[in-house]
């Protein structure tokens, strides 16, 4: 696979910027009440990888905060949009959500792989995608297409 050093990544105001060694391989759409909130969004949509494979840029204005042990959500100071959401509870895994939105063309991202959290949505989806409700058959849904998608 070829290494990528360019920056490919960026939130809405430019002012954090990722570079993503290759493309994710997993996706899926969370409508947690937490992604609400921090997304503003009525569900999230994130790419999932690696976090060895993501590099942040010096400077970037991320502020971190962490919803429940493990998962720490970064946004940025200037535009207050998500960035890159970090899973470090496990010490040989480390897992990074990168909102699909902010990943630009040269990266081609997966296909969208469920709607997890579907209990919390704000609005029915029409799509051929599974919905997965309940908490436990959620993450079970996540880390199911989390586990594949780490190299
Ligand atoms: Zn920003
Ligand atoms: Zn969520």
């Amino acid at each position: 696979m070829n290494t990528i050093n360019q920056e490919n990544c960026q939130c809405e105001c430019g002012a954090c910027k990722l570079t993503l060694s290759h493309a994710p391989k997993g996706r899926f759409f969370c409508h947690c009440e937490i992604c609400q909130k921090v997304y503003k969004k009525p569900y999230s949509d994130v790419s999932v990888m690696d976090a060895q494979s993501v590099s942040i840029a010096e400077g970037s204005p991320i502020e971190y905060t962490s919803y429940w042990s493990g998962l720490k959500r970064g946004t940025c100071k200037e535009c207050g949009q998500p960035v890159v959401a970090l899973l470090t509870q496990f010490p040989l895994l480390k897992i990074a959500f990168v909102p699909s939105n902010t990943i630009d063309n040269s990266i081609q991202v997966p296909d969208s792989q469920a709607h997890i959290f579907y209990h919390r949505r704000v609005d029915d989806i029409d799509d051929n995608l599974p919905k997965v409700s309940g908490f436990i058959k959620s993450e079970l849904k996540a880390t199911g297409i989390i586990l594949p998608a780490l190299k």
